[in-house]
């Protein structure tokens, strides 16, 4: 826990939000300022600022985040028509919040590549 770290107060609900499922290592909530129908933000309670700090004990983690988007999806309906999973790393992808988070994006078509 990073007490200077918005999503690790978030998870530890020290900061309110909207969250939609919790597990052992896993929390989702939706985004604040969406960009779809459905925009939700799945981190690892561990906090991790990106996946390019991830280290080999973190398989089951981002397994778990992968299983919760496959879930999730599910859940807000948008499974049959698509969806979006997306983390942004550093500066050149508008990485705004150092702690790890996965978007899952759907209930619109989106383009490819992103702007
Ligand atoms: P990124 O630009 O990939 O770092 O994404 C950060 C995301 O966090 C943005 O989509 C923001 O809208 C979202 N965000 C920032 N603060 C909050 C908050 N307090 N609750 C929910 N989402 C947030
Ligand atoms: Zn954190």
């Amino acid at each position: 826990m990073d007490s200077s770290c918005l999503f690790c107060r978030i998870a530890a609900r020290e900061i309110p939000a909207d969250i939609v499922r919790e597990s052992d290592g896993v929390v989702a909530f939706r985004d604040a300022n969406p960009q779809a129908p459905t925009h939700l933000l799945l981190i690892p309670k561990e906090h991790v600022t990106s996946v390019a700090e991830l280290g080999d004990h973190h398989g089951s983690v981002l397994a778990d985040i992968m299983q919760a988007a496959t879930q999730l999806a599910r859940a807000e309906g948008i499974a049959d028509g698509g969806w979006r999973l997306v983390t942004n790393v550093g500066p050149d992808a508008g990485q705004t919040v150092f702690h790890l988070h996965f978007h899952l994006l759907g209930g619109r078509p989106m383009g490819w590549p992103p702007g």
